[in-house]
């Protein structure tokens, strides 16, 4: 019999219930106790859901993030957390700092958050130095493995692999991270120990790293961990997600522990090599379902490639999802307004689960004891194979015809910037925002009412329309030179979009988390995409009604849109992204053809979309830079293209980023004291860019001065002809009494530049 288990479940639970009890229990009005029971419900309810695979997960639910409790369990909380506070209380601490209050309360700085591989999870970065000294507590591990086994639950605990979890951390004194290996694997030992007491027989050790390029001393770091962890008493199930194990594959088979897990999904061609390498005593557990995407499973085509494993392992055969379910919505049952075409081609986590059962049965018992189930399943993928909803032929054919001229400015960037001087006249140091003002309840409330036709078009236009009045007076009173409309309309910039597009469908609770308590819900890309209809140039022309100055165009583009959706899994990535960038491009030549002279294309999101191994970082940004290229670069020559990134990791990409030709580019920078501009030493960045000058992720208003002080830091690195005064980002989570002065304050810096610096 072959055997099945999960890597993990969604913790949020299937009405958010685990958010909601955070956000109460932060907010002072239910305590500890409360919090831990709401825990405790929902662990108990996703055991339920799970209770048909033979080894449920135990560890994996979190209450803010799994990489925080592991540092929590080998006490390695950032030191600066309070030691005398109860355990929930440093946890918080360090996930979400603490304001100094009063007088005594000093204030503790929350731990750094960044991605989960190439996911839109954030973990907190475990925090090391020489100090660096681990230790065991696993407590709360044991009393949910406790918990488990009082409802009667087969259990698997989960941990994060020694080596990932060093991998995952900073050295904030640039310690050599392995140099603690030793210290880390007596803890883990420990550990599993402890386990071992309890009468687990299998663990979970999630080694994801094994996916990514690793260097000789990290191949040796695992080899030495899993030599050391083998005597513990436990089995080790070594467990790989998110990718292919290519130069691991020998390595990761070889490894001293009891079973191995792979990604069958990102990496189906390794399946039969890792059979291959296996030693027979291992047990393989082969991840069939995709974790991360929320299509149905072809369960015909997942047998096709079972059976002839399941034929040489026999019961060393377990099936689970590709990794765990954290990335996807809980239950395609609670969506109320999908249609049903779509619904029948999609399963979220419960659903997964299902698909797991089905393969199961189909190996145990022949594919005959599920027949009906796999018929069914047939029909499903049959019916969105051949679509109308899915396929249409007029995107197809534009797609295919795409030559390389579409992707070309009429001239060169200096050619350019000249005939755009003379168009738009903008001074020295141009001041400009990013595109989004404080959206504040009346905003929120007037779309809401739209959407649920509780106000008419006309009105609800008039409101928008007395927004956009409202923030270009607002730029006018600051004199700004570039002005934006504010994007009162939008809700999110991706959805915004989505909504107005063909190929498009969206989810009411298909939420999925991405740190702590909050949670996004992507779009679902389900088919050829296509624009019907304008979709901002209403507003922006609008705006432009209202003033002389120039009004920018405010969209978000192709490789932003599919990085932050689920995206088709039946054709490349790289074609859907084409086909979003013909969509966007139609709107940009739409804004152009209305008056609008400086159109911002958004690409908040290109970083994100790099593969987790360097050596495929080429053909990504390849066709992701050509993709907006496409959008972007069917203008006139005196038209000028912003685009936007809010990070700052420039330095391996710069030449890409410059590769888009962009007039204009905004990054964040003002974080990082333009630490990001030391890229410009070594490569002179040929277009004008506007390094971020004001935080708008903090409260702070920003001092003229300390924004002069970086304008003059970036003069160092960029001719300061071609810089612009921008802040770091959409304004749209800030307060208009905070927005106004920190702009006053902008806008002085820049003039005070020009006194100072202009030729
Ligand atoms: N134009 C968007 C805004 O200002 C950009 C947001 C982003 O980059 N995340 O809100
Ligand atoms: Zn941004």
């Amino acid at each position: 019999m072959v055997s099945t288990h999960n890597l993990g479940f969604p913790r949020i639970g299937g009405q958010r219930e685990l958010k909601f009890a955070l956000e109460r229990y932060w907010r002072g009005e239910i305590n500890a106790e409360a919090l831990e029971k709401a825990g405790k419900t929902l662990r108990l309810q996703h055991w339920t859901i799970q209770s048909g695979l033979d080894w449920l997960p135990v560890g994996d639910f979190s209450f803010y993030d799994h990489v925080l409790d592991t540092s929590q369990m080998l006490g390695n909380l950032p030191a600066r957390v309070d030691k005398n506070a109860d355990k929930l209380t440093q946890y918080f601490q360090a996930s979400r700092g603490q304001a100094g209050s009063s007088c005594c309360d000093h204030q503790i700085a929350a731990a750094e958050m960044t991605k989960w591989f190439d996911t839109n999870y954030h973990y907190l970065v475990p925090e090391f130095s020489a100090d660096t000294a681990f230790s065991a507590h696993p407590e709360r591990l044991i009393a949910q493995v406790t918990e488990a086994r009082s409802a009667s639950y087969n259990v698997k605990p989960v941990l994060i692999g020694p080596v990932s979890y060093l991998w995952l951390g900073k050295s904030k004194d640039h310690t050599d991270k392995l140099a603690l290996l030793e210290n880390l694997l007596a803890v883990y030992a420990g550990i599993l120990q402890e386990l071992a007491k309890q009468d687990i027989e299998w663990v979970q050790i999630d080694e994801p790293i094994l996916v990514t390029e690793l260097t000789p001393e990290w191949q040796q770091a695992l080899q030495k961990a899993y030599f050391s962890l083998a005597k513990t008493g436990v089995k080790l199930l070594l467990t790989t997600y998110f990718g292919q194990l290519q130069q691991n594959l020998q390595l990761a088979c070889e490894l001293p522990t009891a079973g191995l897990h792979i990604d069958a999904i990102n990496a189906a061609d390794e399946t039969i090599r890792v059979v291959d390498w296996l030693p027979s005593h291992k047990i393989l557990s082969v991840g069939i379902i995709n974790g991360r995407n929320i299509w149905k499973t072809d369960l015909n085509q997942a047998l096709d490639l079972l059976e002839p494993v399941h034929k040489r392992l026999g019961e060393r055969l377990w099936l689970a999802p590709s990794c765990s379910l954290l990335h996807v919505p809980i239950d395609l049952h609670s969506e109320q307004n999908l249609d049903d075409d779509i619904r029948d081609w999609l399963a979220f986590a419960v659903q997964k689960l299902d698909e797991l059962q089905v393969l199961a049965h189909a190996l145990n018992a022949g594919r005959s004891s599920v027949a009906s189930q796999l018929d069914e399943n047939t029909q499903a993928i049959m019916r969105r194979q051949h679509s109308t909803r899915v396929h249409n032929t007029a995107v197809k054919q534009r797609c295919e015809s795409i030559r390389p001229e579409l992707s070309k400015r009429q001239s060169v960037y200096a050619k350019r910037a000249a005939i755009q001087q003379a168009y738009l006249q903008l001074p020295d140091f141009p001041t400009t925002t990013i595109g989004s003002f404080p959206q504040t309840n009346g905003i929120r409330q007037a779309r809401k009412q739209y959407r649920l036709g509780q106000l008419e078009r006309a009105e609800y236009q008039q409101q928008m329309q007395a927004e956009i009045r409202f923030a270009i007076h607002k730029q006018l009173e600051l004199d700004l030179d570039v002005l934006v409309h504010g994007e009162a309309e939008r809700n999110d910039m991706v959805e915004y979009f989505g909504q107005q597009l063909q190929g498009f469908a969206f989810t009411d609770n298909g939420w999925v988390q991405s740190y702590g308590s909050r949670c996004v819900k992507p779009p679902i890309i389900f088919g050829d995409v296509s624009r019907p209809s304008p979709m901002t140039v209403e507003w922006t022309q609008y705006a432009q009604s209202l003033t002389d100055k120039p009004v920018k165009g405010m969209l978000t583009g192709p490789v932003t849109i599919l990085n932050w959706s689920f995206v088709r899994d039946d054709q490349p990535r790289s074609k859907t992204c084409k086909q979003i960038s013909l969509a966007i491009r139609d709107e940009v030549m739409d804004l152009e053809r209305a008056g609008v002279k400086i159109i911002q294309i958004d690409e908040a999101a290109l970083r994100e979309g790099l593969p987790l191994r360097q050596s495929q970082w080429q053909a990504y940004l390849d066709w992701a830079i050509e993709s907006f290229r496409i959008t972007a670069n069917g203008v006139s020559d005196k038209t000028q293209i912003h685009t936007h990134m809010c990070y700052s990791e420039f330095n391996d990409i710069i030449e890409a980023i410059a590769a888009m030709d962009a007039d204009v580019i905004t990054i964040e920078t003002s974080r990082s004291q333009m630490e990001l501009l030391d890229v410009f030493r070594d490569f002179e960045y040929p277009n004008a860019i506007g390094p971020g000058v004001y935080d708008i992720h903090s409260p702070n208003i920003p001092s003229e001065q300390s924004m002069v002080a970086l304008l003059k830091l970036a003069a160092q690195r960029i001719n300061q002809q071609k810089l612009w005064v921008n802040p770091d980002c959409g304004l749209k989570t800030r307060r208009w009494e905070e927005v106004e002065p920190a702009l006053k304050a902008m806008v002085s810096a820049a003039r005070s530049l020009r006194a100072q610096l202009a030729a």
